[in-house]
């Protein structure tokens, strides 16, 4: 079981509506789990294929995931550089490899899930790069109408590209991303639409599985992990919720 609830005054809120904020002060929403009632023995984890539904008890999606196997990035030893720095057990993640040729994947995947969850029928979010992307791929999996909201001369075009071969609906405007993100939040707001930006509590779900998955091609725990933080969604899921599921130590240091 899991609750939603706010970051800032720790307010909890139903499940069964679509949140993005908290009503009583406005702050971002995230997901907690009542990690003791999570009683999956580790050897049925093991069992299963290694992919981000591997930890589907960590995950907020109790239906049918929405899903083309993403997660399951290689592992590489950087011997020549670790030895360069003096570290004999340097890796790497190489999140490229995801279905639609990005990390974000992960949060796509599962927050497209939780769009069908919710029976919404159509997602949006505001991007210039990669999630325009990875959003138009799993909503044509799913076979939902995607818009993307982007910034003219701001767009990474190759993956512009990307949105529009699966059927993306593209609208471009001028001004700056945080104008362009309040102007999606209200269109979804409005128009019934499911938001996918990440201020969606569902986006960071799927992209702490990439700290999972690495503990377990590791085969322990690292000591430290470097991750590139952007908005700091990226590192938010990590510290906390790898840490409060217990698969990380708490010593753990991310950066
Ligand atoms: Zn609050």
């Amino acid at each position: 079981m899991y609750r939603l609830v706010c970051v800032h005054c720790s307010v909890e809120y139903p499940l069964d509506a679509i949140r993005y904020n908290s009503e009583m002060c406005g702050h971002l929403l995230t997901v907690e789990y009542d990690i003791d009632e999570i009683t999956t023995p580790r050897e049925e984890l093991n069992r299963r294929p290694i992919s981000i539904w591997r930890y589907k008890e960590f995950l907020p999606v109790r239906i049918k995931p929405v899903t083309l196997q993403e997660g399951v990035t290689p592992l590489y030893h950087l011997k020549k550089l670790g030895e360069k720095f003096g570290l004999p057990h340097l890796y790497a993640k190489h999140e490229d490899m995801n279905p639609s040729g990005s990390f974000k994947d992960r949060g796509i995947a599962l927050d497209v899930s939780m769009s069908k969850l919710r029976d919404k029928c159509s997602v949006a979010h505001a991007s210039t790069d990669n999630t325009s992307a990875s959003m138009a791929v799993y909503a044509a999996i799913a076979g939902m109408p995607a818009v993307v909201l982007l910034l003219t001369w701001h767009v990474a075009l190759g993956k512009v590209t990307q949105a529009l071969m699966h059927g993306a609906k593209i609208i471009s405007t001028r001004g700056n991303f945080d104008r362009v993100l309040e102007m999606v939040h209200e269109f979804c707001v409005n128009h019934g639409i499911y938001f996918l930006n990440s201020i969606n509590p569902y986006r960071q779900e799927g992209k702490k599985t990439i700290g999972f998955e690495a503990i377990d091609q590791l085969g322990c725990v690292p000591d430290r992990m470097v991750l590139p933080v952007g908005n700091a969604g990226n590192i938010s899921p990590r510290s906390t919720k790898i840490c409060a599921s217990g698969v990380m130590s708490a010593t753990s240091t991310l950066y």
